[in-house]
């Protein structure tokens, strides 16, 4: 990271406006509505997108519960096609919907290409699943009898996203609840719904060329603010909800699916820690701390936020990091060579100087933090990515901070280490550096790390798809993309068949009339 060259002064290659038109999205979507859209690059208005009301969200729902009696019987494979031509369609936007995603939500651009290729490795993920959505049979204790579990499709699922994801997370849901028989509708963030609406014309495309088995109303998005993830929440016509945001919002849709049963699948915030350990390869652990920590401004929900180093290593390694910091690339995530781009919006940069402010009274000592490119940028939020180190894991720790903070604290004993890592409401992500088998095995045991991740030599932040993702506490339990995470998207049914000529009970019950 140190080497790159950091072209802060270079042209960002394509105006604005050409990104928009590249993408799909004509000025007649653009224009005329209530929804303002700002890019972060430059905090300029780039759009103003019409948003949907109430009724035209049930309508939506409607639709999609319509699409569902139909979808349902199209064989599982057949199902998947529609997703390989969506991922077909991924591939030839690629770069168009990445630059997109990169304007809208200020991840650099190589970041927004790895989203959509993450899109595009889900649907690939899901058209093998479509021919492997397995039951099981089961051994009955009865003569003559057969038992079995099958799935099948659940109904209608939302998925509602946030701002630092736009586009992956939804399509680790859609490409899923598609090959299981689910119709869609997606409540993007209202500070990325571009993305949404580029990503809907691909789909539609995918659909046209899948032809007649796809039903209106497969696929569908709504565009506007919370109150349309409510009327989603609120209806009973909406199977799942697959809801990717904050803690507040996870406890508020939570609150709302209960009222009615409903199930949810819940990606909410994160806390993440690295412990490095006495024995670690300390320039693995420089890299891996510095891309998760500073990677996407610090705005992942895996970012590193907690850094717990062992008393032994601790000054040999945080002088080295904290220079490391001094030389990062910070500009226009759309040019070469920028590695830190800007956050959201001014009131993610409030958050961030409190933050600091916070941990500063009580006992740390932080480095960088401040405003970046205010002559150039002054619209924008562009940050100096911070370290603060503490003397003990305070009150501030125990929040996620949507910014590029990074608290150091020290450790003696493994133990301290893990229950300092486990203290923390959240539960998403979590990693060691050491090269000691006993401390590597002992943090991914029962006793180690209580997090949905927990890696080893590797940093917290990002994941394959091949994994399921997700985290518990606070994070909210839920579980997204690969292993058996397609079972969230299905019901599962429990069938007996008596193939014999008698009627034993279970249990050896006698019921004779
Ligand atoms: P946010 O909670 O403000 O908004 C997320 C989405 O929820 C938006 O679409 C919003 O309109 C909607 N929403 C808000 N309240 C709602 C309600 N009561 N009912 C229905 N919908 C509602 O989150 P954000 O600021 O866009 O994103 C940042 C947060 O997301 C961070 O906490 C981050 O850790 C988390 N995140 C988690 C994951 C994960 O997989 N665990 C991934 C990305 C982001």
């Amino acid at each position: 990271f140190s080497s790159c060259p950091a072209p802060l002064d270079k042209d960002p290659e394509m105006p604005h406006s050409d990104i928009l038109a590249a993408a799909g999205l004509t000025q007649a979507e653009l224009t005329g509505g209530s929804l303002a859209v700002t890019t972060p690059v430059d905090g300029s208005e780039i759009a103003r997108l019409k948003t949907h009301s109430a009724a035209e969200a049930e309508a939506r729902i409607a639709a999609a519960k319509e699409a569902f009696k139909s979808w349902r019987l199209v064989p599982a494979p057949r199902r998947g096609e529609l997703v390989r031509l969506l991922g077909d369609e991924l591939r030839r936007e690629k770069e168009n919907l990445g630059r997109l995603v990169t304007l809208e939500c200020g991840k650099i651009y190589q970041e927004g290409l790895g989203e959509v290729q993450e899109m595009i490795d889900i649907c690939d993920f899901a058209v093998g699943l479509s021919r492997q959505l397995y039951g099981l049979t089961i051994a009955s204790e009865r003569p003559g009898h057969a038992m079995r579990e099958s799935w099948h499709p659940m109904g209608t699922c939302g998925i509602i996203t946030a701002f630092n994801f736009p586009v992956a997370p939804w399509c680790w849901n859609a490409a899923l609840a598609l090959v299981c028989g689910d119709p869609v509708i997606w409540k993007p963030s209202e500070k990325t719904p571009l993305t949404a609406l580029a990503v809907q014309k691909i789909c539609d495309r995918a659909i046209a060329a899948f032809g007649k088995d796809a039903p209106e109303g497969l696929i569908q998005v709504l565009i506007g603010e919370r109150d349309l993830g409510e009327v989603l929440t609120a209806s009973k016509d909406v199977a799942i909800i697959s809801a990717t945001g904050s803690v507040p919002m996870g406890k508020a849709v939570s609150a709302d699916m209960s009222k009615r049963l409903g199930r949810t699948i819940l990606e909410l915030g994160g806390n993440n820690a690295m412990i490095v350990a006495p024995s670690a390869d300390l320039e693995m652990a420089l890299r891996a701390i510095v891309f998760s920590a500073v990677g996407t401004a610090g705005q992942r929900c895996t970012s590193l936020r907690r850094l717990i180093v062992h008393e032994d290593i601790y000054d040999a390694l945080i002088p080295r990091l904290v220079k490391a910091y001094e030389g990062l690339p910070i500009g226009d995530p759309l040019a070469d060579g920028t590695l830190v781009g800007p956050l959201i919006d001014a009131a993610a940069l409030d958050a961030m100087t409190s933050a600091l402010k916070r941990a500063q009274s009580e006992g740390g000592t932080v480095h960088g933090g401040a405003q970046a490119l205010t002559d150039t940028h002054g619209a924008a939020a562009y940050v100096h990515p911070a370290i603060a180190e503490m003397p003990a894991q305070t009150d501030i720790m125990h929040t996620e901070t949507f910014a590029p903070i990074l608290y150091v604290v020290k450790y003696s004993d493994l133990d301290q280490a893990i229950e300092m890592q486990n203290e923390v409401p959240q539960g998403l992500s979590s990693c060691i550096f050491s090269t000691d088998v006993r401390e590597t095995e002992y943090f991914l045991s029962a006793a180690g790390s209580d997090c949905g991740i927990a890696n080893v030599n590797i940093g917290p932040s990002g994941a394959e798809i091949g994994g399921a993702f997700g985290g518990e506490k606070e994070t909210g339990g839920g579980r997204e993309s690969g292993s058996d995470a397609w079972k969230g998207y299905m019901r599962r049914q429990t069938n007996t068949v008596n193939y014999s000529r008698e009627l034993p009970l279970a249990q050896g019950i006698k019921f004779d009339i």
